[in-house]
């Protein structure tokens, strides 16, 4: 069994014990060598068999093992638009779902700089319109934008991240839930948000994306 396989079992479990994957929502994926390893359709997230992932090619044609989560294509889109990226997380954990239904906050991230750790672990977070789960447009449209991201929030639905390794994708993800619930705790009223400089000092040194 290979080292790709037994992180996104790994990986899952984590999610899954951290509340994250609310009836056995959210699909993992792993970039290995040509090809993507992604959960199955309707897997749960807590019980991943390390011999019944999906394998596809980065366009989506299906290589091997059972039939993947429909939502294959969006990840597919990360690893395009991102050589450098090797694991996708999306999830429908609670919080950054509920973000994903208000109005975003600007052109290029649906959730303001609240945290450091926001911008050093996720960077700045778009929203992407609506469409019906698994439908290739969206992930078309996620493909497109012509901005530098390493997450985003699909809206009405839930967040996904990618990251250079796995533990970095699940980490973003994590810590996006954590923004969102922070942000959705605040209410109306009006936080102070990092300064572009103190941004700047992050994104220099942690190397995520936030355009001012
Ligand atoms: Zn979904």
């Amino acid at each position: 069994m290979s080292e790709a396989r037994r992180e996104l079992v790994a990986a899952g479990a984590k999610l899954a014990a951290l509340g994250l994957s609310p009836g056995s929502s959210g699909n993992l994926s792993i970039r290995e060598g040509d090809r993507m390893l992604i959960t199955p359709t309707g897997a749960d997230l807590g019980d991943l068999d390390p011999d019944g992932l999906a394998e596809l090619s980065p366009h989506g044609d299906h290589l091997g093992g059972p039939k993947p989560s429909k939502e294959f294509p969006l990840h597919g889109a990360f690893y395009r638009r991102d050589p450098a990226a090797t694991a996708v997380v999306h999830l429908h954990s609670r919080h950054a779902a509920g973000v994903a239904c208000l109005a975003p906050w600007s052109p290029r991230s649906a959730i303001p700089p609240l945290t450091p750790y926001f911008v050093m672990r996720v960077g700045q977070c778009p929203l992407i319109p609506y469409a019906a789960p698994g439908d290739p447009a969206q992930a078309e449209l996620l493909e497109a934008l012509d901005f530098d991201f390493r997450a985003a929030l699909l809206q009405n639905h839930g967040p996904i991240a990618s990251g250079r390794s796995l533990a970095a994708a699940v980490d973003a993800a994590v810590e996006l839930e954590e923004v969102a619930a922070l942000l959705l705790g605040l209410g109306q009223h009006v936080p102070r948000l990092l300064e572009p400089a103190e941004i700047t000092a992050l994104t220099t040194r942690y190397g995520t994306p936030w355009d001012h």
